[in-house]
């Protein structure tokens, strides 16, 4: 398998620290305000790598953090803490906050179907993790106090830099005119802040504070996943200076290679701009719900581009995701009616290498570094082909099933089917059929209406027979 490197520049063959398992660590939200799907096209990365190495037999590890201090406007040292300037526009504690976009951001992901991580370690309940991390960082010379405050010494770490492809010149031509007089470079950065006003606070060492946003993910990720690991996601507003300032905290306080393979999502756009809380440019996942999107749509609108292009977000788009899993589904659906109209059997040397093919295919192109467009058009030709296939048994229905369920455990975009239809609910369609070969049409069209309106949809098939599954005619 190829991954994409953002550390090296290059495509490179994924090796993983131990053989058939891999650690993912993925930064997660922050939780001041709802989510938008630009945020969960980076987690559906995430969840999409994650389906794709259990769909290899990698038992996988993914821890992703939840952010609830720190991270302050500027994605550096400058501004208000995000999640406090939300407590005090609300009058609210900051955890009150926290409690409630942490929910927001599970029931999305919930929404989207995204597997739940092993563990969302939130930022708040591992202050000591931090502190001691930043005593070693000043121990081993890498750290300074300034009153207060702690900052890491960038000049101390030789690669500082490598991973965005700055040089210290660089940022330091980019750092802001009113310079911070206490730090000794301009790029240094805080791991401990002291403000008497900032909302949450915890003892140190070095008086009360708070931790910096960087210190959270290289504490959090050495805890659960060690202080070495394979691979770490996030946009790519997360390269600089958010991942450099990660791997110069790790690599010095623990003297290995902190990550192996970094991973980063290029931005949806919307309108051709970054989709972001700030802009308020977005949508989330409910008010897309709300507007009548379907929820499966939006997973596969938000995974059908691949990562490291931009994606921009239309409606339009979102119609096409509909239509191309409309298709699917109706392929399922076909091959579950032959599965109850047919006897088991033999199954043909042509499904068999359809199906081996299929498999064999759809990995091939996401092991080319998720090449996710290649993946759907194998998915789709495969479809394709079993439309055409005719004369089927119930084994050779089964089989082809299984293949589409192998793909949808890493698409995650196809509905449960399998929900038992009540006894009543078949009455009426028996009902319904008779009265259409009756052709009593006024009394056909009452009962589809009434089955309509318990929730279930009735579909005609051909040869005057029917289909029943969940949702309601329009
Ligand atoms: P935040 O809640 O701001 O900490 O962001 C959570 C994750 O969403 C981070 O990994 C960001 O890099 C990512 N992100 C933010 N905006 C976008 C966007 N428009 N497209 C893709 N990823 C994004
Ligand atoms: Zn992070």
């Amino acid at each position: 398998m190829k991954l994409y490197n953002t550390l090296t520049h290059k495509v490179e063959e994924f090796v993983p620290m131990q053989q058939g398992k891999v650690g993912i660590y993925s930064c997660g939200p922050t939780v001041y305000s709802h989510p938008h799907i630009g945020n969960f096209r980076s987690f559906l990365v995430a969840d999409l790598l994650k389906r794709f190495f259990e769909f290899k037999g990698f038992s996988v590890t993914h821890i992703m953090n939840i952010t609830d201090v720190g991270h302050l406007v500027d994605d550096a040292d400058e501004g208000a803490d995000k999640l406090e300037e939300t407590a005090r526009k609300q009058k609210k504690d900051p955890l009150e906050i926290a409690k409630f976009y942490t929910e927001s951001f599970m029931q999305a992901s919930k929404l989207l179907n995204i597997k739940p991580s092993d563990k969302y370690p939130k930022a708040t309940e591992h202050i000591s993790e931090m502190i001691d991390m930043v005593k070693k960082l000043i121990d081993k010379g890498y750290a300074y106090v300034v009153g207060h405050n702690v900052y890491y010494d960038v000049m101390k770490f030789a690669n500082y830099g490598q991973l965005s492809g700055n040089t210290l010149e660089d940022v330091n031509a980019g750092a802001r005119i009113e310079i911070n007089q206490e730090k000794k470079n301009p790029q240094d950065f805080a791991l401990w802040k002291h403000d008497p006003k900032h909302l949450q606070q915890w003892d140190s060492p070095w008086g009360r504070g708070f931790p910096g946003w960087h210190i959270e993910c290289s504490a959090m990720s050495s805890k659960y996943l060690g202080a070495e690991f394979d691979i770490h996601t996030g946009g790519e507003d997360n390269i600089f200076p958010h991942h450099e300032c990660e791997i110069a905290q790790s690599e010095a306080a623990s003297g290995k290679k902190f990550v192996h393979y970094w991973l980063h999502t290029r931005f949806l756009l919307f309108d051709g701009e970054k989709m972001s809380k700030s802009k308020g440019n977005l949508y989330t996942i409910p008010e897309l719900i709300e507007k009548g999107v379907r929820k499966n749509a939006i997973r596969y609108a938000l995974i059908s581009s691949h990562y490291r292009q931009n994606y921009n977000f239309t409606f339009d788009g979102l119609k096409a995701a509909e239509q191309a899993i409309d298709k699917m589904q109706q392929c399922v659906l076909q091959l579950k009616d032959i599965q109850k109209s047919s006897k088991a059997g033999e199954i043909c040397q042509q499904i068999k290498d359809l199906s081996s093919n299929c498999l064999a295919q759809f990995d091939e192109a996401l092991s080319d570094d998720l090449n996710i467009s290649k993946a759907l058009a194998v998915c789709f030709d495969f479809i394709r082909e079993v439309n055409k296939a005719e004369d089927m048994n119930l084994s050779e229905a089964s089989a082809l099933l299984e293949t589409i369920s192998k793909i949808d455990s890493v698409l995650g975009v196809l509905e449960s089917t399998d929900e038992e239809v009540p006894e009543n609910i078949i009455e009426l369609a028996e009902k319904r059929k008779t009265a259409k070969l009756n052709k009593d049409w006024k009394t056909a069209d009452a009962v589809r209406a009434e089955i309509s309106a318990q929730g279930w949809l009735l579909e005609d098939t051909p040869g005057g027979g029917y289909r029943i599954k969940r949702g309601e005619n329009t």
